[in-house]
């Protein structure tokens, strides 16, 4: 089953929003500071062309010649002025945007390690990964390029209207016309927009799920015929996603053109009122020109506006996905007590996946140190969930899965690891040089100690290796294969020498071919500790000091092999039908 990831509250992505601007201030300070300077620069030109006509038109000669000639040159040197600083101001602000970007991405790091394994593992990997890469992109793509434009054509919009109001009120209001008209389109817009953005981000997100899973498991859906439902599946994710986007779409439809018309209207006001002023002499010739180059001028700064508006809605969307991690489980407390001994106890645990009902029902189980221990039932009877609580990666609903006294999951990883580990299939192979990938079960190790827990593990391979222990592995670097891979995981177990490991037979010999080629190093990884397997072979459970059969998410019978056999319960049925007799 899995969970979705929670959507951060817009109060949420203002206070993230203002988080980045506090840890920034003094750069987001200079820019506001330098875009207010440039607009008032770029207010100078209009003002001095109204001067140049009244000029013109009142007086003749040599003297309004020189004039107009000194304007003409305060006109370029305000232009200059206003190019350079907004020129400084981009670039500050696109120094802001870097760094909250990389602070982003860092935190959506950090809050995606926090979380419990239980937690990444339930929630859908598409999700997870389109937040962590399309949606970090487009918040950090605003950040850096269009919240900076958007705050220079904010601040040079609000100057020109405060510049046509001092100019003359009643053309100014004109203006203020046009921006309502704007303002009340944009607001409809924006209504609307937030909800539609997240459903089509969420439509895609899912539509990356069906795709990376069908893809993921392509041999599965081959080997199962699964084509069909799998395109059925796809199709019916592309026909939500595309739909999410024509939403969007419609939406822009009617925001673009109505703020097309609403450019015109103030001109055309100006140039009706302004005349029908000007024939009656209240303003002059001058002043009507100013107010129509000004707002000329209005229509560059709202354009990048309306333009950017829509993707600033798109990147809050993706920002409150982004944040929306933040508010997911975050990893228990980690317990600094040290555990008593090696002795691991199950105390009446239930447990229950998300949204579901209890899968165990009050499991008592005591290990004794240096007990083989096998897990055996039916399909869903629960052993692999008691493996994850015995190997701390999931707590109990209620009970207590303990070591040494210390609850299991309550241990810090680093500490956890040097106690109890759990092995199955899933030995990745990091992106790191063999050193790097063994490390990360004991920091500390020394060269030689690596190469004796490689040593213990049959894998003498590796002194082949171009490189030996620096060779790079993963990607497009040296590929392991599946047995070799394993080797490396059951090395970094001998390294991090658990006092018990737990095995799941199910997963960790999966492969018949891998099996064959590291039973040997998997004898030596278990030798001299505290195995729990979860036998799937009879023989497993043949070969353990103790047998527990669960059943229905309870422990139905525990003894020897022989004990139980004699018993004639569920097991001896077992082992009778596996034996043939
Ligand atoms: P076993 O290992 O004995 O086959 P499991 O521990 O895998 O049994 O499963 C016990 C029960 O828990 C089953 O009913 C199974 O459907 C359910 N279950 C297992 N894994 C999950 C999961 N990730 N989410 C929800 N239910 C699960």
């Amino acid at each position: 089953m899995s969970a979705s990831l929670p959507v951060a509250g817009p109060s949420r992505v203002w206070r993230a929003a203002g988080g980045e601007i506090r840890a920034d201030r003094r750069v987001f300070g200079a820019v506001l500071l330098l875009n207010v300077l440039a607009a008032g620069a770029g207010l100078v030109a209009p003002w001095l062309l109204g001067r140049i006509v009244d000029t013109v038109k009142t007086s003749s000669g040599s003297s309004a010649l020189s004039t107009v000639d000194f304007l003409a040159v305060v006109i370029l040197g305000c232009t200059v002025v206003q190019i350079v600083l907004s020129r400084y101001a981009l670039y500050l602000a696109a120094r802001f945007g870097e760094s909250a970007s990389a602070r982003i991405r860092e935190r959506f790091l950090g809050r995606v390690l926090a979380m419990p394994a239980s937690t990444v593992e339930h929630v859908p990997g598409g999700d997870l990964i389109a937040r962590g890469t399309t949606d970090v992109n487009a918040v950090s793509g605003t950040l850096r390029g269009i919240v900076p434009d958007v705050l220079i054509a904010s601040v040079q919009a609000l100057f020109i209207l405060g510049a046509v109001l001092v100019l003359d009120p009643l053309l100014g209001l004109c203006g203020l016309g046009c921006v309502a008209v704007v303002a009340v389109v944009l607001r409809w817009y924006l209504r609307r927009a937030r909800t539609a953005y997240l459903a089509e981000s969420a439509a895609f997100g899912a539509l990356a799920e069906v795709l990376s899973t069908t893809v993921g498991g392509a041999r599965t859906v081959e080997a199962l015929g699964l084509q069909a439902r799998r395109t059925e599946a796809l199709e019916a994710s592309i026909d939500v996603a595309r739909r999410t986007r024509l939403r969007t779409l419609w939406l822009r439809t009617v925001l673009f053109p109505t703020v097309d018309i609403s450019y015109t209207l103030p001109l055309v006001g100006v140039l009706l009122i302004g005349g029908a002023l000007y024939s009656h002499g209240t303003v002059s010739l001058g002043t009507v020109i100013a107010a129509a180059l000004y707002f000329r001028q209005l229509v560059g700064p709202v354009d990048t506006i309306l333009m950017w508006v829509e993707q600033l809605q798109s990147s809050s969307a993706s920002y409150a996905r982004v944040e929306g991690v933040a508010c997911a489980p975050r990893a228990g407390a980690f317990t600094s007590a040290e555990p008593a001994d090696d002795r691991i106890e199950v105390v009446d645990v239930r447990y229950a996946y998300e949204h579901g009902s209890d899968v165990l029902h009050g499991v008592d189980l005591e290990v004794r140190p240096g007990e083989r221990l096998a897990l055996v039932g039916p399909s869903g009877a629960g052993k692999s969930t008691l493996g994850r609580l015995l190997a701390g990666i999931d707590r109990p609903r209620s009970g207590a899965v303990t070591v040494g006294g210390v609850p299991v999951a309550g241990l810090a990883p680093e500490r956890l690891r040097r106690q109890v580990v759990l092995v199955t299939q899933e030995h990745h192979v990091f992106q790191d040089t063999v050193r790097g990938n063994l490390l990360i079960a004991r920091p500390d190790a020394t060269d030689p100690q690596l190469r004796d827990a490689l040593a213990a593990v049959d894998a003498d391979w590796v002194d082949e290796l171009p490189a030996g222990l620096d060779t790079e592995l993963g990607g497009a670097a040296h590929r392991l294969t599946g047995a070799r891979a394993q080797q490396l995981a059951l090395a970094r177990v001998v390294l991090a020498d658990p006092h018990t490991v737990i095995l799941d037979e199910a997963t960790a010999l999966l492969d018949p071919t891998t099996a064959r080629n590291t039973e040997h190093a998997l004898a030596a990884v278990l030798q001299g500790r505290t195995v729990i397997a979860i036998a799937h072979r009879l023989q497993t459970a043949h070969d353990a000091d103790r047998v527990v059969v669960m059943d229905a998410g309870r422990i139905s019978e525990s003894g020897t092999h022989d004990d139980l056999v004699r018993n004639g319960g569920a097991y001896a049925a077992l082992w009778r039908s596996w034996h043939g007799d």
